[in-house]
């Protein structure tokens, strides 16, 4: 889903960022960041992805050195930045900060605002900066522009340049996009991913919207309730979760009863699917499995039928939810010029390469099985 601007360069496996353990509070209030970890490598972009309230911008906070720690550390390149007793300020940790509403400075050009953090640079420098982050910003022209004569997405390009104007190592990005239209996000996000390659930045973005995640970001961390689930590439946080909550909160997907019939399979409404018992799953227990829209695809050849009860046009899909006669219910992908009716049957290919496996009533996912084959 990357483009090819997502190549990381040659630092990549440099650790940049490390948080341990890191708790955050309000006063005397409860944990908004409670014992987080993780590592962000140079060159990757980031992003903390959960729903309102989770604690998002309060650890980009922590990051950013507005917020004291309750417990542990947040170090950058080796470098001690944060713990309960220490804190280096704000402006002195090579830090960039861009905002959803961090609004533009209305009496400065476009010029003025890149080159705000630029105060202490000598002059001849500071105007190469500002003429270089306008050309790659692909505002070549607008400097002595009003900012607020410009679109959503030009702003949003200007305020990125200012962040990044003074070289920052990292760049905090708190819900960047999210008052922007998706075909802007949909051009924009690559500009943004090549520009922060091309200047060598890393970048933390934090989102409640798993499609600019999932387009934006190296790592992915999935947060809930103060806490990171599962700090993954999206590929793993989609298709090998660690839990049901990431598993429902980063795409569509429904849990299928399967039943243990053998130490190597698996029985479920589809047939058989060969699995690899090694977390001591006894025969007869009751597990479920994760299946995503693309795990099975319609097929109008196909002998296996179920019948549509919802249908979604996506444009170039339909997301069908289709029953089957034991009243299971699961999504089905089409291409969409496939335009069937509600209640109509609907041929069916099972398309799934590998299985996430949970426990009947259990949060935690088993792990990912490659099945062989499935037998009907
Ligand atoms: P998110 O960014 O995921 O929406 P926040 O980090 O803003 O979540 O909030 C996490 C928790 O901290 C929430 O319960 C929120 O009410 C609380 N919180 C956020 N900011 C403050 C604040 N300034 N004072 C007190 N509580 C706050």
């Amino acid at each position: 889903m990357n483009d090819s601007s997502s190549v990381l360069n040659d630092s990549a496996t440099r650790s940049l960022l490390q948080a341990h353990d890191v708790s955050l509070s309000y006063g005397n209030g409860p944990r908004a960041v409670d014992g987080v970890s993780f590592e962000l490598q140079s060159g990757e972009i980031g992003s903390i992805l959960g729903p309102s309230g989770s604690g998002k911008s309060t650890l980009l906070r922590g990051i950013a050195g507005f917020e004291q720690l309750k417990e542990g550390t947040i170090a950058m390149n080796g470098a001690t930045l944060s713990t309960p007793e220490f804190s280096i300020a704000p402006e002195k940790r090579n830090i960039g900060m861009m905002f959803q509403d961090y609004a533009l400075f209305p009496h400065l050009s476009v010029s003025q605002n890149i080159s705000f953090g630029l105060r202490n640079w000598k002059s001849t420098d500071r105007e190469n900066r500002v003429h270089n982050l306008l050309k790659l910003i692909g505002l070549g022209d607008y400097g002595d522009r009003d900012p607020y004569s410009l679109s959503g997405g030009e702003q949003q390009r200007i305020a990125l340049a200012r962040a990044i104007a003074p070289k920052p190592k990292l760049l905090l990005m708190d819900e960047p996009f999210s008052s922007l239209d998706i075909e802007i996000c949909n051009t924009l996000i690559p500009e943004v991913r090549l520009i922060l390659n091309q200047e060598n930045i890393s970048a933390i973005m934090v989102t409640h919207n798993h499609d600019i995640a999932f387009s934006m970001a190296d790592k992915i961390g999935i947060m809930k309730a103060g806490r990171v689930h599962q700090w993954d590439m999206p590929f793993n946080v989609y298709h090998n979760p660690v839990n049901r909550f990431t598993a429902r909160f980063v795409g569509e997907g429904e849990f299928i009863k399967a039943t243990v019939v053998s130490d190597q399979m698996l029985q479920s409404t589809f047939g058989l699917h060969a699995f690899q018992n090694d977390y001591g799953l006894k025969i007869d227990d009751q597990v479920e499995i994760l299946l995503r829209p693309d795990d099975i695809l319609h097929d109008d050849a196909s002998p296996l039928t179920g019948t549509i009860v919802r249908k979604s046009f996506r444009g170039s899909i339909y997301l069908y939810t289709v029953n089957l006669e034991d009243g299971q219910s699961f999504y089905c992908l089409a291409d969409s010029h496939h335009d069937h009716q509600l209640g109509e049957r609907i041929g069916l290919r099972l398309n799934i390469e590998h299985i996430v496996l949970f426990r009947k009533n259990q949060q935690e996912a088993l792990r990912t099985l490659i099945p062989s084959q499935i037998e009907r």
